[in-house]
């Protein structure tokens, strides 16, 4: 594996915009201004109760010591099973590795398929902004398939194909997808997969779906690398647990890095993993429907003020919305809406090139506020308008 710290890509990593855009935020909020979220990419529900109090009974069990470095295997199996029973997949716990969210466990997979400076790895743009830097942290190279706005700004197949070639380690996939919301069609997915490239699935939006059900990569092919964790689906983003599931020939080196970097995941957070898999939460279902709600109300809503997506995302907590007409650069635009209007999104030009001249508008925030925001972001396109 390459050395990322001697060859300075460290130097290479961008800012995460939306953090700059919460810390403005925080920062106007503290001098007494009400400002409206909807740039926050987390879950406004606090984690489901059983799954709070199964954490509190194993820390008072003692459960503070470490782990196995692959996670638990109660945890591993659990997850196994939950994988097979949702998607009629047959992989065996061997193939899973717990880890500290959904983030290490990319870290990970990226580590172990960029074994030389200059492998590619293919992704969409726009694309969650982690995705490129974790690629050119670990030597590789980002390689960027361009999308249609409306296909929903998923990669087509045709398009990815076009790109393979004998540096190509991995193509990257993420369904329902961060920051469109939009899920890439199954006849789509299942090509990609078949491409003869492995591929690495974000499956951390997967139970946040809206009218369609979701398909993990797996169900096509072995070569998959899968990414989840339990940040989104069970509101547990400051618990820090996710999972990687990944082709049997590279568990033991994921073991070995685990081993090395991070020695095992939290004890007690794996307890209550655990529950979160393997019993019934109402809350879940709970959530669900709460978010829908956001989502049919902004989409009903949004095309009057000439913000409608081309697309209808249909699942995580996202609307991606062209802005152009407004302002075509999105970050100035972001940072004059916090500003003026006090609503807080994210600019499209975190997302990549393809993200400029959109906004996106998280809906991890209750009706209310939605509701709040939205007509603040009417008054402020008619100031705009009229000025
Ligand atoms: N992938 C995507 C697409 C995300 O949106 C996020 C969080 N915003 C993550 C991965 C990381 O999630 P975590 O590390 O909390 O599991």
């Amino acid at each position: 594996m390459s050395n990322p710290m001697n060859d300075k890509s460290i130097n290479d990593i961008k800012p995460f915009i939306v953090m700059e855009v919460l810390e403005r935020a925080l920062e106007l909020e503290r001098e007494g201004r009400s400002i409206i979220h909807l740039e926050i990419g987390e879950p406004d529900f606090h984690t489901p109760g059983r799954i709070v109090e199964s954490c509190i009974e194993a820390l008072r069990r003692g459960k503070t010591h470490y782990t196995d470095s692959r996670g638990l295997g109660e945890l591993r199996a659990a997850v196994a099973s939950y994988y097979n029973n949702r998607y009629g997949t047959e992989i065996s716990e061997q193939r899973v590795l717990v880890t500290m969210g959904t983030s290490p466990a990319l870290l990970l997979a990226l580590s172990v398929l960029v074994e030389n400076r200059g492998d590619e790895i293919i992704l969409a743009n726009p694309y969650y902004p982690c995705y490129p830097n974790f690629i050119t942290y670990v030597g590789g190279v980002p390689r960027f398939v361009e999308t249609r706005e409306e296909d929903g700004f998923q990669p087509k197949p045709e398009a990815v194909r076009a790109m393979v070639n004998d540096r190509t380690r991995a193509i990257l996939v993420n369904s329902p997808a961060n920051p469109t919301g939009t899920l890439l069609p199954e006849e789509d997915l299942r090509s990609l997969c078949e491409l003869g490239v492995p591929v690495i699935s974000d499956e951390i939006y997967h139970g946040l779906v809206y009218g369609e059900r979701e398909h993990s990569a797996l169900e096509y092919t072995d070569e998959t690398f899968v990414l989840n964790g339990f940040s989104k689906l069970f509101a547990m983003t400051g618990w820090r647990l996710g999972y990687l599931i990944a082709p049997e020939r590279f568990v033991r080196r994921l073991h070995i890095l685990q081993q090395n970097f991070f020695i095992s995941p939290n004890a007690f957070v794996q307890h209550a993993g655990i529950t979160a898999l393997t019993e019934d939460h109402d809350e879940l279902e709970e959530m669900r429907a709460r978010y829908d709600a956001r989502r049919r109300y902004l989409l009903s809503e949004l095309p009057g003020l000439g913000l409608g997506p081309a697309v209808e995302p249909k699942g995580a907590f996202y609307l991606f919305v062209g802005t152009r007409h407004i302002d075509p650069d999105s970050y100035g635009l972001a940072f004059d809406m916090l500003e003026k209007a006090g609503v807080a999104v994210t600019p499209g030009i975190d997302f990549g090139s393809m993200g400029e001249g959109h906004i996106r508008i998280s809906y991890a925030n209750s009706l209310e506020k939605i509701r709040e925001g939205v007509q603040r972001i009417g008054a402020y396109i008619s100031e705009r308008g009229s000025r």
